[in-house]
């Protein structure tokens, strides 16, 4: 007779930071926990995810254990009106798809017994409740975060007032404290911002569920692991680095061809995600840095924006159809023997997987941070905006995994000359190589955890067993 399996939905949100590991952790509880899984997706370009790879089965499975249902994308662009921020407006559009995803549940003949949605999904968790199954949230960021989040969300205000006006690092309890300049944007702005009040809600919804999984696993985040486990009710399910698989078809593309002819960790990999942009004084500052420091480097560039008086990211250059007239005079001509500049996308898993890549100069988005991690890759850290200021913290002075910048100018300016000196750090100095070997344990420690009998291997399976049992 056939072992019973687990049926898990697993809910999406917009935003490939989202959808890449969510349908990684599908296809992880498909191939190594045998379970058989539904992912419901909310975004806004059906027709590019599913001619990706990125919904294809995996590897050893015969693909009816992994159903992908996409969700109607409900454009609320002139609901919020401009100046909303972007997660506000994830949020406004994830809620609108609570009725639809309840629809479809409604719908099937065999119900799954357990859903997981991610940060963005917490309005969803109610269907959870009507149907009697078990509810988690899969925080696709780290334990710190999620503990500074949860902390902020618990406080009283004279703490926050402190940390906020008098700029005092906040205490998170038996976490590393935050420093003020790590901040998040919801902080700085309380308590004028109303997504406070609704960053609350989402918390105590979350601590309400049946667990919590992160991105993260015990031997990287070993303290603040603990401080969650000790001092929180809700079980807490470390389960990464949870990183998309190469795919075999983009290894003959032309960056990767490039990528063959250069020596071994010789590239420096400059990337900010998949929506971080530049000022345009920034993008030429990068630029000078990587000629002069004289090393192979592979940018993948977005035209330069410049934020107007609301916020907003204004494009100050029509450079999506791949113009780069925003270059200093030259630079390509100077630099073609050893750089390539990419317009908006690369192949990242494939391109940080390369034997020729040195260093990844990254905006730290967790994603980001967790593959070049797995693949051994050293950083120079280069934080934007959400929770990436506190990534590059903490890789920067509690992993030892990256660089960052030391001397940021007074607006915000990284200089041509500490940007040179960054990456010949990270590639070539001395300085650097304390970094370059500690990197490699990393990844060492990375894959033992997702290995049979690894750390995070072990809660996913008890996470299946956990779906079993509530069918019994
Ligand atoms: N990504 C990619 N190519 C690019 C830019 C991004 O494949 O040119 C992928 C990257 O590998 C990662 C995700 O998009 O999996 C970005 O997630 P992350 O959390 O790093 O940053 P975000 O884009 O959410 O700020």
């Amino acid at each position: 007779m056939e072992a019973t399996k687990p049926h898990i939905a697993l809910l999406a949100s917009p935003g490939m930071g989202h959808l890449i590991p969510v349908l990684e952790l599908a296809k992880r509880l498909v191939s190594h926990q045998s379970s058989k899984v539904t992912v419901f997706i909310v975004a806004t370009d059906h027709a590019s995810i599913v001619s990706s790879q990125l919904l294809q089965p995996p590897a050893g499975s015969d693909g009816d254990d992994l159903l992908v249902v996409l969700l109607p994308f409900i454009d609320i662009s002139d609901m919020v009106g401009s100046g909303v921020s972007y997660v506000r407006k994830i949020e406004a559009t994830m809620l609108r798809s609570v009725l639809f995803f309840r629809i479809e549940i409604s719908k099937m003949e065999s119900r799954p017994t357990a859903l997981v949605v991610d940060m963005f999904g917490t309005d969803a968790l109610g269907v959870a409740d009507e149907f009697n199954m078990l509810k988690f949230v899969f925080v696709t960021s780290n334990a710190w975060f999620f503990a500074y989040a949860l902390h902020t969300t618990e406080i009283d205000i004279k703490e926050i007032d402190e940390h906020v006006k008098n700029r005092k690092p906040l205490k998170i309890p038996g976490c590393r404290p935050v420093m003020f300049e790590d901040t998040n944007e919801t902080l700085l702005n309380y308590p004028n911002d109303p997504s406070y009040e609704r960053f609350k809600d989402i918390f105590i919804k979350m601590s309400l569920t049946d667990g919590i999984l992160m991105n993260t696993w015990d031997e990287l985040e070993p303290t603040s692991l603990k401080a969650l486990r000790d001092t929180r009710k809700v079980p807490i399910y470390p389960i990464g680095p949870l990183v998309r698989p190469i795919e075999k078809s983009v290894l003959c593309s032309g960056i990767m061809n490039w990528l063959n002819k250069q020596p071994e960790e010789s590239v420096i990999y400059v990337s900010f995600g998949s929506g971080g942009t530049l000022s345009i004084q920034q993008v030429i500052e990068l630029s000078w840095g990587l000629e002069l420091s004289q090393q192979r480097f592979l940018w993948v560039i977005r035209p330069p924006t410049e934020k107007d008086a609301a916020g907003a990211f204004l494009t100050l250059t029509n450079g999506s159809d791949g113009n780069l007239d925003y270059l200093p005079d030259g630079f390509l001509a100077r630099t073609h023997d050893r750089g390539l500049v990419v317009p908006m996308w690369a192949p990242q898993v494939e391109v940080l997987n390369h034997p020729s890549i040195g260093g990844f100069l990254t905006h730290c988005g967790w994603n980001s941070t967790l593959e070049s991690i797995a693949n051994g890759v050293p950083m120079i850290a280069w934080p934007l905006y959400a929770e990436q200021k506190m990534n590059a913290n903490m890789l920067t002075e509690d992993i030892g995994a990256s660089i960052q910048a030391a001397a940021m100018e007074s607006d915000g300016l990284v200089t041509r000359g500490e940007i040179r000196s960054m990456i010949r750090k990270i590639l070539v100095d001395h300085e650097g190589r304390n970094i370059r070997a500690r990197i490699k344990e990393l990844k060492n420690s990375a894959a033992k955890a997702l290995a049979e009998g690894g750390s995070s291997y072990n809660i996913l399976f008890q996470l299946a067993e956990i779906c079993i049992q509530h069918l019994n």
